[in-house]
């Protein structure tokens, strides 16, 4: 077993123990988030099985990209995204991206998308703790937004819901985030959405325990081994 199966099955047990004690018949998906991951390591986690992939910054999404063609990855689009960036992302044929967080971008993504006849699909990325520092639209304008988007916007499909959760020790905050994001969601299941893409090294057993279905995961995988 490479270090990186070993690590890997470490974190696939703790997933499945919090899935068989809160809701077994729930899939969750994992998106390894490979910023901390050069495109060989990338090669070598594809090799344990891992498909999905989820950058931060577009160019290093470009580059890694193109390195590994020869495989059959489905990127993640998980970072800040500046509009001068979104004609590139796009032309990277991301499966998602989940860092849409706002009508504005949104509606600007949607452009683009029709210039080149391609249908994007999208996460609305939630700022579930209301943090300043953090992207993401408004918990109470949440589902209003997502309306809005898939009124507006024909050349994206919306899928669902992104957060980050709170940045704190405190478990109660972390879990109300979580909580906060997940009732959006099933508010917007009727819509449509079918991810709730929630949970990230430190907080993803959390997460599912709140009903999440997409983890990224990052540190966790790639660091230490
Ligand atoms: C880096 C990153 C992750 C993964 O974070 P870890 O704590 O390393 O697991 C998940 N989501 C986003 C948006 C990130 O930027």
């Amino acid at each position: 077993m490479t270090p990186y199966e070993k690590n890997f099955d470490e974190v696939l047990s703790r997933i499945e123990a919090v899935r068989l004690r809160t809701n077994e018949h729930q899939i969750i998906k994992i998106v390894a988030a490979s910023k901390y991951a050069d495109a060989d390591t990338i090669r070598a986690f594809y090799e344990t099985g891992q498909r999905a992939f989820g950058e931060n910054r577009v160019q290093d999404m470009k580059e890694k990209v193109a390195v590994l063609e020869d495989l059959p990855l489905e990127w993640h689009f998980i970072g800040r995204l500046q509009t001068n960036k979104i004609n590139m992302l796009l032309d990277l044929d991301p499966e998602l991206i989940q860092s849409c967080d706002s009508l504005k971008l949104a509606q600007e993504i949607d452009k683009r998308a029709a210039a080149k006849k391609k249908q994007q699909g999208i996460l609305l990325q939630i700022n579930s703790a209301r943090e300043a520092t953090k992207a993401g639209v408004d918990p109470d304008e949440a589902v209003e937004t997502y309306l809005q988007i898939k009124a507006s916007c024909p050349n994206l499909t919306p899928k669902g819901v992104m957060t980050i959760g709170a940045h704190t020790d405190d478990e109660k905050a972390i879990r109300k985030s979580f909580e906060t994001t997940y009732a959006i969601f099933e508010q917007l299941q009727k819509e449509g959405a079918k991810y709730c893409s929630m949970g990230m090294s430190n907080d993803f057993e959390l997460a599912i325990e709140c009903g999440s279905n997409m983890l990224r995961l990052g540190s966790i995988l790639f660091k230490g081994v």
